[in-house]
């Protein structure tokens, strides 16, 4: 059992009390009682695996608090959730009294993968993306130029681990890409995989890094833009998480959080701090039981990952927003930050930390719906889109902090082979990349007034 005990009253007295009945098995039980997109092969959970369920007649309190108590909620809908969880931890649900059934798998089929520095299908490892930032930069000297931004945890404790990358894209004039807020260029600033099970993110980042280096002289919108911006990308926020992550090969670890093992005692993929509750922002609120998926850490920014995030955003944006929360940006603010999660299709702008409306709530979800679109995702803040609140992420930060025009994108749909954290490589680029190609485009093209668009 992964929750404490003394939640348990709360979630079982607001609970449907419904009985499988005798003689059912709980899988066929799930299967015959769950909506119309239950996949026939959840019967097939092995022992210990993870699967997608959905809970239904739930309330967003209700949901909230499962996720406060370390259940990996990760959507909520007006009255169902859907989380992962083994067939164990799925029964344990329904005996508290809850309406879950199987949704879908985890793990899609995979073709076999050859190389060294790929896994499930030809996802890139860690290592890979920063040796492609690397590889860019050595080749493209007039247009990149990569910066290490600080330590994983791993690396600050001596254990191995990685520095963590941010690329600077554009024509490069002199004082351009340096870390000063005050630039001549606009910028947006681009990071994934600050979830490290989010696999499909880190592969939009380096896309997105191939489609600008590639398309510079020869595609016009790009040329325009990198004659104009910086596009600053971290595409790989959280490398110790995603070393996990890529060690489960063609069955990738589901490891959310950073490495960070100083709090619990908790197992397998549930150490770690969710880096993107972390931040020095409203911090707060969110999960305490350091074996959560949402564990929010001791303190403020108390991780590295969050402090190299934190520091590069304040050097290279300029605070253009006042400290109170309903002290707007000023209309001529510059610049845009876009956190790229899964999954779920949204648009997510702030706040994300209270159901209040941020100061610029109209332009930012003017912003949304242009980016919006490409895509066809659904535009709104984290109440209005994923059902629940997510105090000290990345968006709110750098819009409450400098009043840049932040998003969170969750990429991809919830569930079938190209849904969920764990999509089939097949579907990067015609499901996952080319749909959000040019939202990404729109963003960054916004940056130089985001809150005119
Ligand atoms: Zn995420």
């Amino acid at each position: 059992m992964r929750r404490s005990k003394k939640h348990l009253a709360v979630a079982s007295a607001a609970a449907l009390l419904i009985v499988v009945p005798a003689g059912v098995s709980a899988n066929a039980w799930a299967q015959s009682n769950s909506n119309s997109e239950v996949a026939s092969d959840g019967l097939a959970l092995a022992s210990g695996e993870p699967g997608m369920w959905v809970i239904d007649g739930i309330s967003a309190d209700q949901a909230q608090a499962l996720l406060v108590d370390g259940v990996d909620v990760v959507d909520v809908d007006t009255d169902t959730a859907m989380i992962i969880a083994d067939a164990d931890e799925a029964e344990e649900l329904r005996a508290e009294g809850w309406d879950i059934g199987f949704h879908d798998t985890v793990y899609k089929d995979v073709p076999p993968t050859a190389a060294q520095d790929q896994y499930y299908g030809g996802y890139r490892t860690a290592a890979a993306h920063e040796a492609n930032l690397h590889n860019v930069a050595n080749a493209n000297p007039d247009l990149a130029q990569v910066f290490d931004i600080g330590d994983s945890w791993l690396k600050t404790q001596g254990q191995g681990g990685h520095d963590i990358w941010a690329i600077c894209l554009t024509n490069i004039q002199p004082g351009d890409c340096e870390r000063n807020p005050d630039s001549d260029k606009p910028r947006i600033s681009i990071i994934s995989q600050l979830h490290a099970r989010e696999i499909s993110t880190g592969e939009i980042s380096w896309r997105f890094i191939d489609h600008l280096v590639a398309g510079y002289g020869s595609d016009p919108r790009v040329t325009d833009l990198l004659d104009s911006t910086e596009i600053w990308i971290v595409p790989i926020a959280n490398p110790d998480g995603v070393d996990i992550v890529a060690s489960g090969g063609n069955q990738p670890l589901l490891q959310r959080k950073n490495a960070n093992t100083s709090y619990g005692n908790c197992t397998g993929t549930r150490i770690g701090v969710d880096l993107n509750r972390n931040h020095n922002f409203k911090w707060g609120g969110a999960g305490t039981n350091p074996c959560g998926e949402t564990y929010q850490g001791p303190s403020a920014g108390s991780e590295p990952e969050t402090q190299a995030l934190e520091s590069l955003f304040a050097s290279i944006h300029p605070a253009q927003k006042g400290p109170g929360d309903n002290d707007p940006a000023p209309a001529d603010a510059r610049d845009v930050m876009i956190s790229i999660h899964s999954f779920g299709e949204y648009i997510i702008h702030p706040w994300a930390w209270t159901t209040a409306s941020a100061p610029n709530r109209t332009e930012l979800r003017n912003l949304g719906l242009q980016m919006a679109q490409s895509n066809g995702y659904l535009v709104g803040t984290a109440a209005e889109t994923v059902g629940y609140l997510a105090p000290g992420g990345t968006d709110d930060f750098a819009y409450g902090t400098l009043g840049v025009a932040s998003y969170t994108f969750e990429v991809g749909p919830r569930w079938g082979q190209c849904g969920g954290f764990l999509p089939a490589y097949s579907c990067m680029d015609s499901q996952l990349w080319e749909p959000n190609r040019d939202a990404l485009l729109t963003a960054a093209e916004a940056a130089a007034v985001p809150y005119q668009s």
